[in-house]
């Protein structure tokens, strides 16, 4: 077995077993594994292993990236998105988890239906607080979700957040808990056109918190390929 089979098996567990502990399915939770700064040969291998959904924050290193992969996965994009990078992201992902502001949602509606496609997204949340960090503020969240679910072309799905650098788990929990009360909120009551199905949190280093507090799709890089040097 590989080191990133072997990794994946890992990581694999420690989702099922936090996944148990909460008393959810584990079949809740898409594993997105993080592929950034990853040759194609080394996704490859994780794709032979079992990995279904790959997540790159970068247009040019996908599209320079995946000629060489074998095998279908999905495609998600985690990372800041420019207005002229849309079009290639439309083409190139099956899914954009970093909308965070409504003239990207406008110019993803405007490349999808050009191309005849619907494209999933999620809103991206700064649920930290921390100014270096993406995405629209927690109590932005609505009003923006309701703009773009009414764009054509665009499906929204549900929010993404990146969890808070910190040490200090209870930190990083009630961040998530956080995302997750306002995901809830939500999906009781959708803004017209949007279905919150995905709730998007938790990297390597706080999946297990994430999935105890409601993550349907963790983005695992380094706990599965190794540190990014
Ligand atoms: C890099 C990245 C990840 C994965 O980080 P790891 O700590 O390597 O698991 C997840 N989400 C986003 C948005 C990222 O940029």
């Amino acid at each position: 077995m590989s080191a990133i089979a072997r990794n994946l098996a890992v990581v694999n567990d420690r989702i099922a077993a936090a996944a148990a502990r909460a008393g959810r399915s584990r079949d809740d939770i898409l594993l997105v594994a993080v592929t950034k700064t990853v040759p194609s040969g080394r996704v490859n291998e994780a794709i032979s292993a079992g990995v279904g959904a790959i997540g790159e924050n970068r247009v040019q290193e996908a599209r320079a990236k995946w000629p060489g992969l074998r095998g279908d996965v999905e495609k998600h994009l985690i990372g800041r998105l420019q207005r002229n990078k849309v079009s290639r992201a439309v083409e190139l992902f099956d899914w954009i988890e970093s909308v965070d502001r409504i003239e990207l949602a406008e110019e993803i509606s405007k490349r999808a239906v050009a191309v005849g496609k619907v494209m999933p997204v999620l809103v991206e949340v700064n649920s930290s607080g921390e100014t270096s960090k993406a995405g629209v503020s927690p109590k932005e969240a609505g009003a923006l979700i309701e703009r773009a679910a009414l764009l054509p072309g665009i499906r929204v799905e549900g929010l993404m957040t990146i969890g808070p650098l910190t040490p200090d788990e209870e930190a990083v929990r009630l961040a998530f808990r956080e995302t997750r009360r306002l995901f809830d909120r939500l999906r009781d009551e959708p803004p017209r056109g949007a279905e919150m199905n995905r709730l998007s949190m938790g990297m390597s280093g706080d999946f297990e918190i994430a999935v105890e507090e409601g993550a349907h799709i963790v983005r695992i890089g380094s706990a599965i390929f190794g540190d990014r040097s």
